[in-house]
């Protein structure tokens, strides 16, 4: 059993005000593991508190004292490597493979990233006969999702204490493990007390009272559409500012001119990977109508290919999904599909074979998919893939755009020019030319309603960065 029953507030780990809990179930297995506790409006207050008394000083540390703190992160952060991936596999059921090496590893690239930025980031500058300042926000809610339990806690405490915020994080109650590891990590590197806090909970308990405490400037928040209107709505009260990184439903255009083995593959692959629940997965597949036949061909090896299992077992491509409730979520969008006329290429309703406990989901590929069906349209978050085609370019960058999201775009030629120029007209914030890897120096964030903000590198340090015009200054001459 394994239980997250107190918060770390001020430099120690103390006991929430109230006694409420909640069920820990392994994904896999569905068997309880132990409990995470629930905080309350109390707990949040608590933490705030100190975060304030704290901010009152971090606030004016000199850029080599934060780059000796990350430092200090960093090497603690190392120390605890293992122990990290094993709690991401632990929260949500991704193989120890992934969870100990892409998930880990990308997370830690914050902390690295925050450290390089210090030594040269301009946080003073002369703007005409002006001095412009860009100064600590204050004291930071931040409030993540489960499905990058690490990464999306890292990214944001990286920008915010580099920048001289203090933080209140609230981790997804589905993922309390890989937070506490992080409070451990934050810990052992003597952050300064109250610099750096951790309430856990739920969304209208912990959640709601971040978003409208008086003593919170800034909410950086990642999740769904739903919970970060209710935050922005919340957080009007008092005129805070509200970052959101929400959802996605990114296309991948396969131009007729490339490789369509490499990319119809790495986009089955990009699709699946994390069991289907990252924002920017290329959810939706673009092929040209006369290589259809093929690129489903490919699809379906690609897809059948990976093998679903126990997250320990060392051949497990694809674990199950995180909870219940997002097995059922993505049953119900299966089932959406098949009733909306989409054709099965691979996978389908229930467990994959052989499996019989746990949220497992068949690798699941649809063909014959038109751009108004749900499974086009909505995140399904789950390893399945909508196949689209499309007539020519413009149909193609049209289709892409057709969605309320604009997190991610994919484009793949032979001819990389024109991948860019098509890349240029897709409404997304992060565009991936022929497969390219992932970097912790560029943006994230999405366009229309994917969110506003970016996160990562110098974007996402300046989030967390007020702006002052000083007007009048001196000037040494
Ligand atoms: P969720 O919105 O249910 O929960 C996210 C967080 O918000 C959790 O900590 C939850 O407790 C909290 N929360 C829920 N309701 C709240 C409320 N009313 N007030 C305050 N806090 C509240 O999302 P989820 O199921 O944890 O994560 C899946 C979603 O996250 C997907 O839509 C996914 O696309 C999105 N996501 C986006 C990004 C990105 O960077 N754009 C990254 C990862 C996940």
């Amino acid at each position: 059993m394994k239980d997250c029953l107190r918060f770390y507030i001020d430099g120690s780990w103390v006991d929430p005000i109230s006694g409420r809990t909640m069920p820990r179930v392994n994904p896999a297995s569905e068997e309880v593991v132990g409990r995470v506790a629930i905080g309350s409006a109390g707990d949040v207050d608590r933490a705030v508190k100190a975060a304030a008394a704290a901010f009152e000083h971090f606030q004016y540390s000199s850029r080599q004292e934060r780059m000796a703190l990350f430092e200090r992160i960093i090497r603690a952060a190392d120390a605890r490597r293992a122990d990290l991936g094993a709690a991401i596999t632990n929260d949500i059921g991704v193989p120890a493979w992934f969870a100990n090496g892409y998930q880990t590893d990308m997370a830690l690239d914050h902390f690295a990233e925050a450290r390089r930025l210090l030594e040269t980031y301009p946080f003073e500058y002369r703007l005409g006969d002006n001095t412009i300042r860009r100064e600590a926000f204050g004291v930071c809610g931040l409030i993540t999702a489960w499905n990058w339990p690490a990464q999306l806690v890292t990214s944001k405490v990286a920008g915010a204490l580099a920048a001289g915020c203090t933080v209140v994080l609230k981790p997804s109650e589905y993922s309390p493990c890989t937070a506490v590891v992080l409070a451990e990590i934050m810990h052992a590197a003597e952050v300064p007390k109250g610099v750096f806090n951790l309430v856990l909970g739920d969304g209208p308990g912990v959640g709601a009272a971040i978003s409208n405490h008086e003593g919170i400037e800034l909410i950086s928040f990642t999740g769904s559409k739903a919970a970060g209107v209710a935050i922005t709505k919340a957080a009007a009260e008092t005129v805070k500012a509200v970052h959101l990184e929400l959802g996605g439903k990114s296309a991948n255009i396969i131009l007729p001119d490339a490789d369509l083995q490499v990319a119809v593959a790495d986009g089955v692959r990009r699709a699946f990977i994390n069991s289907g629940q990252s924002c920017i997965a290329p959810t939706r597949m673009l092929i040209h109508e006369d290589q259809m036949a093929r690129a489903l061909s490919i699809a379906r090896d690609t897809a059948e290919g990976m093998v679903v299992g126990p997250p320990l077992d060392a051949q497990t491509k694809l674990g199950p999904v995180a909870n219940a409730a997002q097995f059922d979520r993505v049953q119900d969008l299966i089932r959406a599909g098949i009733d909306g006329g989409a054709t099965l290429v691979c996978g389908g309703l229930g467990r994959p074979e052989g499996l019989t406990h746990g949220f497992f989901v068949k690798p699941t590929v649809f063909a014959d998919v038109r751009p108004d069906m749900r499974i086009a349209q909505e995140e399904i978050f789950g390893p399945v893939l909508s196949i689209l085609s499309y007539r020519d370019e413009e149909h193609a960058i049209q289709i892409a755009n057709g969605t309320t999201y604009g997190l991610a775009g994919y484009v793949f030629s032979s001819d990389l020019r024109r991948a860019a120029r098509v890349g240029s007209k897709l409404k997304a914030g992060r565009i991936f030319l022929n497969g390219a890897p992932t970097n912790a120096m560029a943006p994230f964030g999405g366009y229309k309603q994917s969110g506003n903000g970016r996160e990562w590198g110098v974007f996402g340090l300046e989030t967390f960065l007020e702006v002052k015009a000083v007007l009048g200054d001196l000037v040494d001459v």
